[in-house]
């Protein structure tokens, strides 16, 4: 399928060929056409997949299409949870509606900047508004906007407002916008409280979801390295020199977190920046700037910062601290690896963390090879069990660190059988992956966990 099939004016098509788009993602073959008929949609899909094409693309359409009155009242909102998922939304506004004549009119409004600039620029009107839903609340009780014309409502990472405590805002704004209207909504997640969302927001709505939600799996080279807590600061700093990663995003459980690993960075004489929460706008803006030039090398942030940040061809992701919900971990990894670009997401992973690492690989449906690195000790960190000596094929002995890898093939059909217990399983990285130079792969002891994978497949140490 191509752009041109999907019912696009010629100015759009022109404006993707500029962005160098030749080809719809699955989303957007799916989502277009539905939008521009006018449907309500519900897509499961998360950045990385071109959903904010998805929608962005047949609402200028539309838009477009239909003469605009010179007071220009906001005929598509966008809710998004976070300042910079807005500001991204609004570039591709931009950026895809560069060519149309007249020019829609379009404007970002977050929370954490001065309002008054915000109230200036919507007193001319705007076609297309994007926001977060506070600010937005507010700019409508400083009666500077009115949402009484909205022909289209977009609620963009759905799952992630919620997680945000935004839905109590959102039920306001869905209380100030006309009951007939068009709806999209788009989340990574649908937990309960999702699809009750969607319940009463969607009416007959196209159901999309572009591949199960955690394929963005599938396109990252994942591995995780069994450390314990005073050996992940050196890890990280050796990882990141040692293969000289041009850029990494790494994630924190915490704002104080992520500065305690800038600042070790920065002592380790790597360019690094902390985004989070605590950080004024100014600050996250030129973090991130700095990172998108690649002034910055390393980025640290928490996952509500990182939320929706689009770095094309980001190689490197790392999680220094394992995300609450195995969701977020979808999500972490989702910043690499996109449109085709490898990327490669790597997990430090703390004893106690073993319960979210399981519920991680339940999610992915697989489990995540482990690594090594020369000079540190990961023996420690992973204590084994009696039961898992006992389960180890071999007799109990325990497995010296040899530097070759372990293929535990055998074990695995043994004891597969689907019932997902089996030998201890020692998963390598694949050889022929991104690791290279000290990283080979290399035996380390690690109980094997339940997995949905068939027995088959569970097996292959060497991936
Ligand atoms: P999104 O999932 O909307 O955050 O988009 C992820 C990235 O993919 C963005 O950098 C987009 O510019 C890019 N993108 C979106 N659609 C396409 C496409 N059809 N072909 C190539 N890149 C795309």
């Amino acid at each position: 399928m191509s752009f041109s099939q999907l019912g696009l004016s010629p100015e759009l098509l022109r404006a993707l060929e500029d962005a160098g788009y030749q080809t719809p993602s699955p989303i957007q073959s799916k989502a277009i056409p539905a939008c521009l008929e006018g449907r309500d949609v519900l897509a499961a899909a998360q950045t990385g997949t071109g959903k904010t094409a998805g929608f962005t693309l047949p609402i200028l359409e539309r838009l477009s299409r239909e003469p605009q009155g010179h007071k220009r009242p906001v005929r598509a909102l966008i809710l998004t949870p976070t300042r910079e998922l807005a500001a991204q939304i609004g570039e591709s506004v931009e950026k895809y509606g560069v060519h149309l004549k007249p020019r829609l009119k379009s404007d970002v409004v977050y929370g954490g900047v001065k309002v008054n600039p915000q109230i200036a620029r919507l007193r001319d009107g705007v076609d297309i508004l994007v926001a977060c839903p506070g600010r937005l609340l507010d700019l409508v009780n400083q009666k500077a906007v009115r949402l009484d014309q909205v022909e289209t409502l977009v609620l963009d990472e759905a799952d992630r407002m919620l997680d945000m405590g935004f839905i109590h805002d959102i039920k306001k704004i869905l209380r100030l916008v006309p009951k007939q209207r068009q709806n999209l909504l788009f989340s990574a997640t649908f937990s309960k409280e999702i699809r009750e969302l969607a319940n009463t927001l969607l009416d007959n709505p196209v159901s999309i979801e572009v591949a199960p939600r955690n394929t963005a799996a599938e396109s990252v080279d994942q591995s995780i390295y069994m450390v314990e807590k005073p050996q992940r600061m050196a890890l990280l700093t050796h990882l990141i020199t040692h293969h000289q990663w041009s850029q990494a995003l790494v994630f924190t459980a915490t704002k104080h977190m992520a500065n305690r690993v800038t600042q070790h960075l920065q002592k380790a004489g790597i360019t690094a920046a902390a985004i989070h929460g605590n950080k004024s706008q100014n600050a996250r803006t030129a973090a991130l700037s700095g990172f998108k030039s690649g002034e910055v090398q390393v980025m640290v942030a928490t996952d509500v910062a990182a939320r929706g940040i689009d770095i094309s061809e980001l190689p490197n992701v790392v999680n220094f601290e394992l995300p609450k919900t195995p969701a977020d971990y979808v999500h972490r990894i989702g910043r690499t690896g996109r449109a085709g670009a490898s990327g490669q997401a790597v997990s430090l992973v703390m004893p106690d963390e073993r319960g979210q690492l399981k519920q991680i690989e339940k999610l992915i449906g697989r489990a995540i090879p482990v690594a090594t690195a020369e000079g540190f000790d990961f023996t420690r960190a992973v204590p084994e069990t009696p039961d898992e000596r006992e389960q180890r094929p071999g007799g109990g002995q325990r497995r010296q660190g040899s530097g070759q890898a372990r293929n535990n093939n055998g074990g695995g059909a043994r004891n597969g059988g689907g019932a997902g217990r089996g030998g201890a399983g020692n998963r390598t990285r694949s050889g022929g992956g991104s690791t290279s130079g000290d990283e080979q792969a290399r035996p380390a002891r690690r109980r094997r966990r339940s997995s949905p994978r068939s027995s088959g497949n569970s097996g292959s140490g060497n991936r």
